[in-house]
């Protein structure tokens, strides 16, 4: 079988830290060429945008967007128009309904579209998975706090409308929280913080539940400096089990009994292969689902400017 040939679109922070050498590890995908206005890559053909590359690039099988969500919708569409497959960053649009043309075209094409959900590739998810799966669940808290300075210097998209401010990395731990529950969860209430300048919240407090009323709560805030957390606790009637560094570890009352290397994004790239061999696609737009429904439902308060 011949490599699945790879253009990643928008050369930035996470197609440098993670995509790269994803690809390069991933039996049977191959890197083929960067389309970035500002960036390249040496060796690694390069266009400026998706539309030059789709009309002067060498050969490609498929293209993994990693450009901000305010973009991908028509770069996916131009993608999928030429035959390519496609593969998301997280979150998958600016809004919920703007996959549902992406996911007909791809049926028609026989083309894979593919909405990643890195943070549930991490290696201690799959094993709370399988705990919970046998517990009776009390309660569930999200603690996901950084210091946006240090994660998304100089990233104004994350600000704009359809940027999800707090919520871009808040829908990983959604991510999560959708994978390793029983039963699927809604959002009751929801507080949103945000800053006087700009379109995106800083900071979000949610309420969900289940249908048989469990309690989750959510804190999700940029403004953390010093020790930061991406920790999800599930209190069960057999401990308290912790998910923390972003399902990285998991321990139950104390005791680590899963952790790994971050490797999710090689899953990404492992899962991408396979959908692409069929042409089959993966789009679970749950977490996104959550995140406008806090929209919705939520509260809002403006709270200081936020200067970069
Ligand atoms: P980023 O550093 O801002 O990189 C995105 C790149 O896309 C930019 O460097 C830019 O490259 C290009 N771009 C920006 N605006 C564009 C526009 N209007 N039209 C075309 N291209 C544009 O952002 P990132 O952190 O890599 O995040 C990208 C996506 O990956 C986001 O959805 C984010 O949620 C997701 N993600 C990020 C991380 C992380 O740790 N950073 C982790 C997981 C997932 P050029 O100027 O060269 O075109």
């Amino acid at each position: 079988m011949t490599d699945l040939r790879i253009a990643i679109v928008g050369f930035g922070k996470i197609a440098r830290d993670q995509h790269v050498a994803a690809i390069a590890a991933t039996p049977g995908a191959t890197l083929a060429a960067v389309a970035s206005r500002n960036a390249s890559l040496q060796g690694v053909p390069h266009f400026s945008t998706i539309e030059e590359l789709l009309q002067k690039g060498p050969p490609i099988d498929a293209v993994s967007l990693c450009t901000p969500p305010q973009v991908r919708r028509a770069q996916a569409a131009a993608a999928l128009a030429a035959g390519k497959h496609v593969m998301l960053e997280k979150p998958p649009g600016t809004g919920v309904a703007e996959l549902d043309p992406l996911i007909a075209m791809a049926a028609g094409a026989k083309r894979t579209l593919f909405a990643t959900w890195h943070s549930r590739h991490a290696p201690a998810v799959e094993p709370a998975r399988q705990w919970l799966t046998d517990r009776h669940i009390k309660s569930v808290h999200i603690s996901w706090k950084e210091d946006v300075r240090v994660w998304h210097p100089g990233q104004g998209w994350i600000w704009e409308p359809g940027g999800l401010g707090v919520f871009d990395p808040g829908i990983n731990a959604l991510s999560i929280l959708t994978r390793i529950l029983p039963k699927p969860v809604f959002v009751t209430a929801a507080e949103l913080a945000f800053p006087a300048n700009c379109q995106a919240p800083i900071a979000a407090n949610l309420n969900l539940t289940d249908i048989s009323g469990l309690p989750v709560t959510a804190e999700f805030d940029f403004r953390q400096t010093g020790p930061q957390s991406w920790d999800i606790l599930a209190d069960t009637d057999q401990g308290r089990l912790t998910l923390s560094s972003g399902g990285a570890r998991m321990a139950v009352d104390g005791k680590v009994l899963a952790e790994g290397p971050d490797e999710e994004y090689r899953g990404l790239y492992r899962r991408f292969v396979a959908l692409a061999a069929t042409g089959a696609s993966d789009v679970d737009l749950t977490p996104l689902r959550l995140v406008a429904d806090a929209f919705l439902l939520g509260k809002r308060t403006i709270v200081e400017p936020f200067v970069d």
